[in-house]
């Protein structure tokens, strides 16, 4: 075999979207030799795509915010199996992160008196996301790459290169990790333009590689998203939690289909967009939950009344959380009730000035315009759910962000628990920043903490990966046809769209995981021509095998949990059920030579006391049994 590149740092961060270069920025600033690796350019990441806003409770446009509402919104929305302690870290930390992105560069939109401006999004009871127009993601990317370019500039003050201490590999895809002892000893990858193989040398590895969402056909993620990340960590012997919990998005456009599925944000309706009907009826009305009933208006003119008067108003249907508003629209579809193409009409058009819409929302006005020839300020627009987050990932601590492996950390999409069974718009952003950083203080800490103990990669492991990336080249298989990548991931995403999509049953869900047996079979035999140079058939053969993992982990768990809950709708179990009301299911791989995914049920701990008082007893006996809510300071009166 031929030599391979080599670097040897102490943490590589694998994923530059939000959460890895917070990641990486904390890593280098404590004095760690960090590497960022990315499959895409620098820059394009999912994070660049956002839309709303980043959800932090700053409290500058209704001072009634505080973190203790916005954790309040987050567990009400993730269905109180978010794991609180995440849950209450982003929301005490979130403003901070904000704040801190602006020493960064970043410059967010205003209010009158110059302070950070916030809106409305979808199950937050007050304004609370932070954004710039409807580009937040792009801001929140630059600033973070102009922090990385100052730390580099220092280093090059310091060292005479600007490289000594953070290095960005651009287009270079992670494909294996590697391991010491059960303990993280680097990661192997190859470039995407050459196909050379590269390894790096280091005693932590933070995965921040994002969602999952190309596994399925109708998805407003891009061609990266994978779920690179969640299958490494499986290999590398970590649990995935909440991988049955898929977030599709309630507004997709549905048309043309070339763009079936591209995010029509959720600031359309926090800035006053209505969901209707064929009929032009709102009917988000019809559709809100017992839990929900005392927040959310049932008639048009309070729900027209909040915006101008929140505090003694109901909020309007329209902004319950994404869940309920997907299923909402499906029914509507289902029904018959739907727009032309098989969607629902979401209407800013009659609610704003036409200029109003141009400044607040001028990515939708240009996206519709040049994709839909559909000018959102005279005419509705046509949306429905599409695949859009995934709340299972890897199962972290949430203080420091390290798996049950030791050397391997996760943040950002990649990682599960924050968010429970589903996350409110706005809370990624928050997210990527408070856990990106906690990774990178955590691995840092780690590795300081081994001394002269590191562990090494060994060449055997490093022949290993080469043979399993190169194993797509292998010519005629022995055991069946050579498959075609592109029409095995084709197979893969109608499977999960038809089968383990929006809302599931249980036949089709043993369906589902049969078709992926079968798929994972054919795909052992997956082959592709050509060389090694920029050769996107090999690249989307080796990406395969880790969809094919992760999809069957979403449709073994969801076909384990017999309720709905969040991102998790079961026709056959309709309701919330009790007795899964802290039920966890984890997923780790059974290494046999199979690779089959084990699903086990693990317990939620108890909510702490204080965050206990942070609800009212009736609403918390919605969701707990009442021996758990003892500690509950109600209880005892
Ligand atoms: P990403 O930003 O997805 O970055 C992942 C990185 O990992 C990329 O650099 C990628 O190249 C790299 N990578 C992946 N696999 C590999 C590999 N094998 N090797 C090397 N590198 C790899 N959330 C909000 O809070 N507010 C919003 O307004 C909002 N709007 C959104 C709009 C759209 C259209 C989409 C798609 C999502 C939106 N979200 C929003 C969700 C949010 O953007 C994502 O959840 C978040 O950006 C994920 O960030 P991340 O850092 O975890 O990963």
């Amino acid at each position: 075999m031929t030599e391979i590149e080599r670097h040897a740092v102490d943490v590589v961060v694998i994923g530059a979207g939000g959460a890895g270069l917070r990641a990486a920025i904390e890593a280098r600033a404590r004095g760690m030799r960090t590497a960022v690796v990315c499959k895409s350019l620098f820059g394009k990441a999912h994070t660049v795509m956002a839309e709303g806003g980043i959800a932090a409770a700053m409290g500058n446009v209704n001072p009634h915010d505080n973190w203790q509402v916005h954790f309040r919104d987050t567990m009400r929305g993730g269905k109180f199996l978010n794991n609180w302690r995440m849950a209450e870290l982003h929301a005490r930390e979130a403003p901070d992160r904000v704040w801190e992105l602006e020493t960064y560069g970043a410059l967010f939109d205003r209010t009158k008196d110059g302070r950070i401006s916030q809106r409305n999004f979808g199950g937050h009871e007050y304004p609370r996301l932070a954004h710039v127009g409807d580009r937040t993601g792009l801001e929140l990317i630059r600033s973070l790459q102009q922090q990385v370019v100052s730390l580099q500039q220092a280093d090059f003050r310091e060292f005479g290169d600007y490289e000594a201490g953070l290095r960005v590999f651009a287009e270079c895809t992670v494909t294996d990790l590697l391991m010491d002892g059960g303990r993280v000893a680097g990661a192997f990858g190859y470039w995407r333009e050459s196909g050379r193989f590269v390894v790096f040398e280091a005693p932590a590895v933070v995965l921040a590689t994002g969602g999952i969402g190309k596994s399925f056909k109708v998805t407003s993620n891009s061609w990266e998203y994978t779920g690179d990340g969640h299958a490494l960590a499986l290999r590398a012997g970590a649990r995935l939690i909440n991988m049955e919990f898929v977030q599709f998005h309630p507004t997709g456009m549905v048309w043309p289909p070339s763009v079936k599925g591209i995010l029509v944000t959720e600031s359309v309706r926090g800035d006053g967009g209505v969901l209707r009907d064929a009929e032009g009826r709102r009917f988000m009305f019809d559709y809100v939950p017992e839990v929900f009933k005392d927040k959310y208006a049932d008639n048009e003119a309070e729900a027209d009344r909040w915006y101008t008067d929140p505090d003694h108003n109901r909020r309007p249907p329209e902004l319950l959380p994404r869940d309920e508003v997907a299923r909402a629209i499906n029914a509507e579809v289902k029904a018959g009730r739907g727009s032309p193409h098989g969607g629902v009409f979401l209407d800013v058009s009659s609610r704003l000035p036409a200029a109003e819409i141009i400044r607040r929302l001028p990515s939708m006005h240009h996206q519709f315009r040049e994709l839909a020839d559909v000018d959102i300020t005279r005419e509705a627009m046509e949306v429905g759910p599409t695949c859009h987050y995934v709340m299972g990932g890897v199962e972290v601590d949430p203080d420091t962000a390290g798996s049950r492996v030791p050397g391997l950390f996760a943040a950002g999409e990649v990682a599960g628990g924050m968010h429970g069974s589903n996350r409110l718009g706005g809370n990624s952003l928050s997210d990527l920043l408070v856990f990106g950083r906690r990774a990178g203080v955590g691995a840092a800490a780690y590795v300081a903490s081994l001394g002269q103990h590191k562990p090494a990669v060994a060449a055997r492991d490093v022949d290993e990966a080469q043979r399993r990336a190169l194993a797509p080249f292998g010519g005629s298989p022995a055991d069946g046809p050579p498959e075609n990548p592109y029409t095995l991931h084709v197979e893969l995403q109608q499977v999960m769209n038809d089968l383990v999509g929006i809302i599931r049953r249980s036949d089709e869900m043993e369906l589902a995981v049969k078709k992926l047996d079968e798929l994972k079979r054919r795909a052992r035999n997956v082959a592709v021509e050509g060389h090694r140079q920029y050769n996107p058939g090999w690249h989307l053969a080796l990406d395969l095998a880790n969809m094919l993992a992760v999809s069957e982990c979403v449709a073994r768990a969801a076909l384990e949990r017999t309720e709905s809950r969040g991102g998790h709708t079961r026709d056959d179990f309709p309701q919330m059920d009790p007795e899964w009301r802290r039920a966890l299911l984890g997923c780790e791989l059974v290494a046999d030579p199979a690779g089959e995914v084990r699903v086990s049920r693990h317990e939620q701990p108890l909510l702490r006391p204080d965050l206990l008082a942070l609800f009212d007893l009736a609403e918390l006996r919605k969701y707990f049994l009442d021996d758990e809510l003892t500690g509950h300071p109600a209880w005892r009166a």
